[in-house]
């Protein structure tokens, strides 16, 4: 599961973070996973929960903001909101859409103390 790797390198940010901004403990964590990411969010808390255990982030909120994906069709320039990549322009049908938005997998908010 690649979400467990996901997580570590989430918690080395934030060890990261610590030792530069000085501080000692994560209250919370805001993290943005786009539907495109190929994350799966309940995958993701669960790791988050088992890879920060005993960490300064042990027992920080996770909250995960899934933002819409969207695209530009290159047949017929127009954007809209996809669920999928592989989703035809609503448009025109055309299958040829560059992803605009909805790939995003970041850290948002950090809250700190
Ligand atoms: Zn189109």
């Amino acid at each position: 599961m690649h979400e467990m790797s996901l997580c570590e390198n989430i918690l080395g940010i934030l060890l990261d973070e610590a030792a530069s901004q000085n501080f000692s403990k994560v209250d919370r964590v805001c993290l943005e996973v786009g539907p495109l990411s190929g994350v799966e969010p309940e995958a993701l808390r669960f790791g988050f929960d088992v890879v920060t255990r005993g960490s300064l982030a042990d027992g920080a909120q996770l909250d995960i903001f899934e933002p819409e994906a969207t695209a530009t069709c290159a047949a017929c320039g127009a954007t809209a909101v996809i669920q999928d990549r592989f989703d035809p322009c609503p448009s025109c049908g055309s299958h040829v859409l560059q992803v605009k938005t909805g790939e995003e997998l970041r850290i948002k908010e950090l809250e700190v103390s």
